[in-house]
């Protein structure tokens, strides 16, 4: 693909830094919009330096509730934080990224004629009863709840955008991402891949929300980025679940952790959250059949990796700078 100038949202997050490290090794010239809330420059570790001297990097310090005006020919607009703890910490703000933000970033869209995909979630499946979840499922979400900042945050997008594509023509992609792991996730990001890792790291117990039955389906950070590139290379307007289906239970998960450390990890039950979902699972038909997407690393392979990337950080110290060789 020639070259182009792609804006990547959320870009100093997780899987956001992971993204638009990707498509700036692909030649393109990349510009990153943060405000730096759960995102940090540390996630692009020692390449930081070279990626900005290129010239076809830049990193701005934006919050996307305000408007901005860009020249960009694609957006990925993933800025919004995506655990629990984080979202639910200012409630509001979580609601105004998602809203105001994605109408910004819609806007922005509109006008320079850009292609923009939505980091969606299945969470707009709340706690699903239909069950693997299909892109056709409505979804069962409580409107007015603690995850409601979220998940109907992410409804409402999913509704601009189509709205911007119906009655603008905006080229709109949309990726259902579900649970994604891997280096790069903050040590306090509050997700259960991340605390069950660094608790056993540390000795401590695992804290394990409810009975551990309800269950999850986690993908490696390197297989979503795979699939978000894909879809934006689409033609496919309507959603498309992006994750792993490999569903397993939050006590499959610690047992598994456990067989990778080799250590006897401690189990210390916790009350469930609210609305916490009991199952999910994504229906990957479509993105298969679309995008022709396989997710390729096993939950074993990915977990290890995010093992040696908690041992360097928790040995760092949270905030250090000095993170070379990252993947
Ligand atoms: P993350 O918290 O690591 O990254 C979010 C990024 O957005 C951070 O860099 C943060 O600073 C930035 N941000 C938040 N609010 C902002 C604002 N108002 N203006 C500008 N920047 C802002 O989370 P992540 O896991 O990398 O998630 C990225 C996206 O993917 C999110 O939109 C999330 O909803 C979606 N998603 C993630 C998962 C997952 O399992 N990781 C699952 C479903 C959906
Ligand atoms: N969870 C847990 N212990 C933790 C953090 C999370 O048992 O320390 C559970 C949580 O209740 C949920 C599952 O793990 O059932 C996944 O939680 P996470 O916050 O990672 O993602 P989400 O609930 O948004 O899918």
């Amino acid at each position: 693909m020639a070259p182009k100038t792609i804006l990547v949202t959320g870009g100093a997050g997780f899987i956001g830094s992971h993204l638009a490290q990707r498509l700036f090794d692909a030649g393109h010239r990349v510009i990153v919009l943060d405000n730096f809330y759960t995102g940090r420059l540390e996630n692009f570790g020692s390449r930081y330096r070279e990626m900005l001297l290129s010239g076809r990097f830049e990193v701005i310090r934006h919050d996307v509730v305000e408007p901005i005006t860009l020249e960009v020919e694609q957006v990925y607009h993933l800025a919004c934080p995506a655990s629990p703890v984080h979202y639910q910490h200012n409630p509001v703000k979580t609601l105004k990224t998602n809203v105001l933000g994605t109408y910004h970033m819609l806007g922005l869209a509109k006008r320079v004629g850009a292609r923009i995909l939505l980091a969606s979630t299945s969470e707009v499946y709340g706690d699903p009863q239909v069950h693997p979840q299909p892109e056709s499922y409505w979804g069962n979400v409580n409107p007015n709840g603690v995850r409601s900042c979220y998940d109907e945050g992410k409804r409402v997008a999913e509704t601009l955008a189509c709205d911007y594509h119906r009655e603008h023509g905006v080229e709109i992609r949309i990726a259902r991402i579900f649970n994604t792991y891997g280096p790069r996730m903050s040590v306090n990001d509050g997700r259960v891949v991340s605390n069950f890792i660094c608790q056993a790291l540390r000795g401590q117990p695992i804290t394990l929300f409810g009975d551990g039955t309800q269950t999850r389906s986690f993908c490696y950070v390197s297989d979503l980025v795979d699939g978000l590139i894909a879809l934006m290379a689409s033609d496919v307007c309507e959603p498309v679940n992006l994750g792993n289906d490999r569903e397993l239970t939050m006590i499959d998960l610690a047992r598994t952790l456990e067989r990778l450390l080799g250590d006897k990890l401690t189990l210390e039950h916790h009350p469930l959250p609210q609305d916490d979902p009991v199952r999910r699972q994504p229906d990957l038909q479509r993105a298969r059949t679309l995008l022709g997407y396989e997710p390729r690393v096993s939950l074993e392979d990915g977990l290890a990796e995010t093992i040696e990337y908690f041992r360097d950080e928790l040995a760092e110290g949270p905030g250090a700078m000095t993170t070379a060789g990252r993947t």
